[in-house]
């Protein structure tokens, strides 16, 4: 099982619509939230979805049909059926210590819903369409390139984009065969990746300058009247403006450097069959500060994850060079150590006079990349894919 996610192309009408059944979701599950918090603090024992299902009966039975929540029977009752079963999720993670105890949701937790289809699986249409049950049909951003077969539909906002995401209920046939064995990669602040075979892969640009920006603009408007609840100070217009358009900026940002680890990824491990980096550590890596801002910044975790979790796909191996190993230092064709190398030095030079590598001059991340390559098996550990709890965005 995977997940397809793709951006939708929405007119205003359509946007509002969205946002309709967000806020409806959000109404849904706070609503939930409050009745199943009063009956635990009047003493009820039943299980959470014992709970959950009497007040889902309330809700039917009786908040929906008053004349304030008329809105309600113009929206997809997919999406209170959904926002119940979240709730029922969101108790059973609690319990499970997997997370904190359910919050109520507010505006500002984002625009998110799922619509769940309770006849049954669908086909959706390959093509530059979707057509999302009770919901209708959308336009998207980019082409569906086969039909998938799902049940659930969940749209999210991110700024100012809304995306549709769907899990698809099949395997992905792996292509199994990889052209070369093998490849060590080195990161590096200057250059993105060197790898073994002597290709080089450079981070997008406009991705720094992005950033540059980014914080100058902070910077500059950093007076503006943000606005306090508690001191019920509201927030200045030019400050929401200002807001929206960070929001966006950021987001296009996260998606930018997220599309090209994943290019960059993919394209690794079809490639080669064994992966390997060296182990990250950014503190024993850089003394400075803006050294490891500046790896954080460039997603070498980010990188090594989604090696990792391909891996299982793409049928690679990836393997975690020790950070002892001193990949930099020592000449690749030799094995001399070079302790005097700079963090400066682009090129290496091997100290050993009588060297292939003293005469011809190497880049010092390509003989990196052949040290990782080559390290010996002791060195070497298989990477383990993360568990995390709660799957950042
Ligand atoms: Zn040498």
């Amino acid at each position: 099982m995977y997940a397809i996610k793709v951006e939708l192309k929405l007119n205003n009408k359509e946007r509002t619509l969205m946002r309709k059944h967000s806020g409806y979701a959000r109404f849904v599950y706070n609503y939930g939230l409050a009745l199943t918090q009063g009956l635990y603090a009047s003493g009820v024992k039943a299980s959470i979805a014992k709970q959950i299902n009497e007040v889902k009966k309330v809700f039917t039975g009786y908040t929906k049909k008053q004349p304030e929540n008329q809105w309600m029977n113009k929206l997809s009752s997919r999406v209170y059926q959904q926002a119940f079963m979240d709730l029922g999720q969101a108790y059973q993670r609690w319990f499970k210590g997997l997370s904190r105890k359910p919050v109520f949701k507010s505006r500002k937790s984002g625009d998110s819903f799922t619509v769940y289809d309770g006849n049954g699986k669908v086909l959706t249409t390959s093509g530059k369409e979707i057509k999302i049950p009770t919901l209708g049909t959308f336009r998207l951003k980019e082409t569906l390139l086969c039909r998938y077969v799902t049940q659930t539909f969940t749209i999210s906002r991110q700024a100012n984009k809304w995306y549709v995401c769907f899990a698809v209920d099949a395997d992905r046939i792996p292509p199994t065969y990889h052209p070369e064995e093998a490849v060590g990669i080195d990161l590096g602040v200057k250059c993105f990746a060197t790898l073994s075979d002597g290709s080089q892969i450079e981070a997008p640009l406009p991705y720094k300058q992005a950033k540059t920006k980014l914080g100058k603009e902070q910077w500059r408007n950093r007076n503006k009247q943000f606005g306090n609840g508690r001191q019920g100070i509201k927030q200045s217009n030019r400050a929401k403006r200002f807001f929206d358009s960070l929001a966006k900026k950021h987001a296009r940002m996260v998606n930018q450097r997220q599309d090209f680890l994943h290019k960059t990824t993919t394209e690794i491990s079809r490639k080669f069959y064994r992966i390997r980096i060296e182990d990250l550590n950014v503190s024993g890596m850089a003394h400075s500060r803006k050294l490891s801002a500046a790896i954080s910044d460039l997603g070498f975790y980010e990188f090594r994850r989604q090696l990792t979790y391909k891996s299982e796909f793409f049928r690679t191996k990836v393997e975690v060079v020790d950070r002892w190993y001193p990949s930099s230092k020592k000449c690749s064709i030799c094995g001399n150590r070079h302790d005097n190398l700079k963090l400066y030095d682009r090129i290496y030079q091997c100290q050993n006079k009588s060297c292939l590598a003293h005469t011809i001059t190497m880049d010092r991340d390509l003989n990196a990349a052949y040290n990782l390559l080559n390290a010996p098996m002791d060195f070497v550990r298989q990477a383990q894919p993360e568990i995390t709890l709660v799957d950042k965005k």
